[in-house]
């Protein structure tokens, strides 16, 4: 008889986005005719650039003969985007990192879940609440996290809550932990961390001898100078800190998967008996034996990125975005209501008018606006009086969707 991996079953059963859906299914059965308009599911909508496209179709002909058919690539990624990455993500910004530190992949949510398989079950962690839900779930189902309490939190998870009080920058823990899950800009809060906040990270990391799992998957969304795009720009983050880039929200690649996950030479975990193992031919040797590569043509796409037309294209969308952002801030605002993040991050996250729970204001909004946002209480406990709204609309929709709430209030 075949066990199961009980780990598994300690998961709640539904997805919040299945919930939400549910709900707004629900709704949708009782008026079928009323438009709903979704500032939901983080979930981007404008097409890719005409680089991206240009540089599909170049691919796809490629594959179309036998000179240049391409079949299985190396697990790593191809040379082509791994220099790319290297140079204007990386040498850009004064940072020198290695080709075979560079991990190209399918999206950042498999490495983000995936490369906690490198420590033992045992470790500690401690994640950002409200968070990603990505970074415990996967923690779950190795049996890292514990047990689930009946106030959502995990029994060997360690929470470190952002709020409206510490202006959702995370205190730093109180007890030792082997390993911080750290997203900036945040995911779903909107907030990001400036240099000198993100120093603190680093050098808690270097002092305690843990390890920083750093999602910089916003990155392109980052306006202000004094906002790292990147952990390395922080002195000694190299011996700590893994970090995970995606071009889905950078260049609208949700549907095309690609992204990169960097691993420093010099970043290691210990064996219980001291001895120091370096975490890069670790993860090679994951990669090798359980990822295929990310396919040639989604990596030639991503490759025409860095191109300065594609540079421009991309950053043309992100504007465009980020015009939302600014527009939603000012209209929430204006209508009375708190509204946070947004200026470096794709997200806005408002406080609930009077207390009200996060889920009973997602009905409000769903009912009288025909709106729907994310409840904040579905990315761990501190998100509880809070929603997010994404600014992943079109302007038209996005504003008529300002409009209605506007109106309701
Ligand atoms: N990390 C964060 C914080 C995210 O919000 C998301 C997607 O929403 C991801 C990672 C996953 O990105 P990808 O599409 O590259 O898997």
């Amino acid at each position: 008889m075949a066990l199961v991996n009980d780990h598994f079953l300690k998961l709640p059963n539904n997805y919040l986005f299945a919930d939400i859906a549910k709900k707004v299914n629900a709704f949708k059965a009782q008026h079928p005719k009323t438009d709903i308009i979704s500032l939901g599911i983080g979930d981007v909508t404008q097409p890719l650039c005409p680089a991206v496209i240009e540089a599909l179709h170049r691919a796809t002909d490629e594959m179309g003969t036998a000179a240049s058919f391409r079949g299985y690539g190396p697990e790593q990624g191809y040379d082509f985007l791994r220099d790319a990455i290297l140079k204007n993500d990386f040498l850009a910004r004064g940072i020198h990192l290695d080709r075979d530190e560079i991990f190209v992949n399918d999206g950042a949510k498999s490495d983000t879940g995936n490369f906690q398989e490198l420590i033992r079950w045992d470790n500690s962690i401690a994640v950002t609440d409200p968070i990603y839900p990505v970074y415990i779930d996967s923690n779950v189902m190795i049996g890292r996290a514990g047990v689930k309490g009946d106030d959502g939190r995990w029994s060997n998870v360690i929470y470190l809550p952002c709020t409206a009080e510490n202006g959702f920058v995370p205190e730093l823990p109180s007890q030792r932990v082997d390993v911080i899950y750290l997203c900036y800009p945040n995911n779903p809060t909107g907030t990001a961390l400036t240099r000198d906040q993100l120093k603190l990270w680093v050098n808690y990391a270097i002092k305690n001898d843990a390890l920083i799992f750093y999602d910089a998957a916003y990155e392109a969304y980052i306006r202000h100078d004094d906002v790292p795009h990147s952990i390395y720009e922080i002195k000694g983050a190299r011996k700590v800190a893994v970090e995970f880039h995606s071009y889905s929200k950078t260049a609208g690649f949700t549907g095309v998967r690609c992204g990169y996950t960097v691993v420093p030479k010099e970043i290691s975990a210990a064996t219980l008996t001291g001895e120091r193992i370096a975490l890069n031919p670790l993860w090679n040797r994951r990669q090798c034996t359980k990822f295929n590569g990310t396919s040639y043509l989604s990596q030639r796409a991503a490759e025409a990125i860095y191109t300065p037309e594609g540079r421009q294209q991309v950053q043309r969308t992100i504007d465009y975005y980020m015009q939302n952002a600014a527009h939603m801030k000012e209209a929430l605002t204006a209508i009375g209501l708190h509204v946070y993040g947004g200026n470096d991050a794709p997200y806005l996250w408002v406080q609930t008018p009077g207390g009200m729970t996060s889920w009973r204001f997602f009905e409000q909004m769903l009912y009288n606006a025909h709106v729907v946002c994310t409840p904040g209480v579905g990315f761990g406990p501190s998100g509880e009086g809070y929603v997010r709204l994404t600014a992943f609309g079109s302007h038209e929709r996005t504003e008529e969707a300002l409009d209605r709430i506007a109106r309701f209030y």
